[in-house]
């Protein structure tokens, strides 16, 4: 999701409280930074974050930051938050290439990566946030019992990242090839905006839970 450049995203970014404006100095201070020992979970690519906003409102007793890249694009998420800020839920606006940079060892407890760009050129393989590069990154910051779920209607992408777990140290803990038929894995499921637009048009949603 890339929308219109909107002018002026970055200054209202820059100035809002539910941004993390230096992350790199929130390395193994997340704790400090929430003011509790709640677990933190976070959403790499979240898009205009209404999974993780929903999320948060439903578990006051968890911690989640949201991961977007494009200004553009967190801004939408920043509009809708403003209305209904949450202490457990923050933003940072960054590459996650550079997610080692932010969390600490064992500092998270679960990852979630939704709808995520598929980059469907073989020489772009290592920027999907599947990937096993990726997977090493998610391995530096997850918890040792930690999870990763990951959702998507794109059947080569999921293809792609089931191949990654083996190479990459992890495995299934649980799949589906069509989430929204599967009585287990779709109790509590939480729909992204992506999801939304594409179950509506019929697609099946695959998702994973995977650990090392
Ligand atoms: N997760 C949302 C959903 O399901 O509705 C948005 C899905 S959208 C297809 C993918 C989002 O991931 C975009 O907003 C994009 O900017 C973001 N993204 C892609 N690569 C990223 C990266 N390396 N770091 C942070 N965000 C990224």
């Amino acid at each position: 999701m890339r929308l219109r450049n909107i002018k002026g995203a970055r200054d209202v970014i820059a100035e809002s409280p539910l941004v993390v404006h230096e992350p790199e100095e929130a390395k193994g201070r997340w704790k400090e930074i929430f003011g509790n020992c709640h677990p933190v979970r976070i959403e790499i690519g979240m898009g205009k974050g209404k999974f993780i906003h929903e999320l948060a409102q439903a578990n006051p007793g968890i911690n989640y930051v949201g991961i977007e890249k494009y200004s553009s694009v967190l801004l939408r998420a920043l509009q809708k938050m403003e209305k209904e800020p949450l202490p457990n839920l923050l933003f940072i606006r960054m590459d996650a290439e550079d997610i080692t940079e932010i969390f600490d060892r064992e500092e998270v407890d679960l990852i979630y990566l939704n709808f995520s760009d598929p980059w469907p050129k073989d020489r772009h393989a290592k920027r999907r946030l599947p990937s096993r590069e990726f997977l090493a990154r998610y391995d530096q910051i997850l918890k040792k019992n930690g999870t990763l779920e990951f959702k998507t209607d794109n059947k080569d992408l999921f293809t792609f990242a089931l191949e990654e777990l083996a190479p990459a140290g992890w495995s299934a803990v649980n799949i589906t090839f069509n989430l929204h038929e599967d009585a287990e894995m779709s109790e509590g499921n939480v729909m992204t905006e992506y999801e939304e637009r594409f179950s509506s048009g019929g697609n099946p949603i695959y998702k994973y839970i995977i650990q090392r």
